[in-house]
């Protein structure tokens, strides 16, 4: 049986309410939501709103168009980027936002390598007490761009005495290749007034200022040192412009 062709009225306006396009230099962002999405925080139901971003080419507001290209793309052969708003994010005076890069490692497996779980639930925390805010969950950002395959390779590089920086050096990659434009454009979407940003990292902070981030203040998030990553953040600090400002704290150059 071939997928339908045409769509129910119904279906396409029920999702035609919750899709915003948001235009760029290269075509458009469409960004679905939101979508009320219940989580387990530390034991305790916290309800965030969800939302997901897709980019295409074609620039319409005739979203059954585009509707209709999804089941052929092939989309879950790509990471899709999304955001976790807390709260009354867009008109509350001050929101807690972090732009956090996807770690399978860290975040699914909880691998003591990094602290990128340990940063994810914890932002995740400080929003939620915060009372506004958003997590952006940057899904091309593995291993600070590299993707998941190459991340592996470094890490065996790592076992041999190549520290994270170097290892990346040597696998043809540059320090840090990642972008935050479209998740800012998703953010002014969602919210025009200044944001307090949760990062270690003052080098994403000028990345984020230039791409056009309207920043009020930043707020570190060190925390879960062990013997596994002490000396992956001892990189981050010495060579990777982060701010150790409790000493031998912090992790994963995913921050
Ligand atoms: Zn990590």
């Amino acid at each position: 049986m071939s997928a339908v062709k045409t769509f129910d009225p119904k279906v396409i306006s029920l999702l035609h309410e919750k899709i915003k396009m948001i235009q760029t230099e290269n075509g458009a962002i469409y960004l679905v939501g939101p979508i009320r999405l219940p989580v387990n925080l530390h034991g305790e139901t916290v309800t965030f709103n969800w939302y997901c971003w897709l980019n295409c080419k074609e620039v319409t507001e005739d979203y059954e168009r585009i509707i209709a290209k999804l089941s052929a793309s092939n989309l879950a052969e790509f990471q899709q980027s999304s955001v976790l708003v807390y709260g009354d994010f867009q008109d509350a005076d001050q929101a807690l936002i972090r732009f956090h890069s996807i770690c399978h490692t860290g975040d699914i497996f909880g691998s003591k390598r990094c602290d990128c779980g340990y940063q994810l639930k914890e932002s995740m925390k400080q929003i939620v007490d915060h009372g506004h805010g958003a997590l952006f969950y940057l899904a091309n950002h593995e291993g600070r761009g590299i993707g998941l395959f190459s991340k592996a390779m470094a890490y065996i590089l790592q076992e041999n005495g190549y520290d994270t920086v170097d290892a990346n050096l040597q696998l043809g990659f540059v320090d840090d290749s990642r972008d935050y434009s479209d998740a800012i454009k998703v953010l002014k979407a969602l919210r025009d007034k200044p944001v307090k940003l949760m990062t270690n990292n003052p080098r994403k902070v000028d990345a984020l200022v230039k791409a056009g981030l309207d920043l009020d203040d930043r707020i570190q998030l060190w925390g879960d040192v062990s013997e596994y990553n002490e000396k992956y953040l001892k990189t981050k600090i010495e060579r990777s412009g982060h701010l150790g400002e409790n000493k031998g704290e912090g992790c994963c150059n995913n921050d």
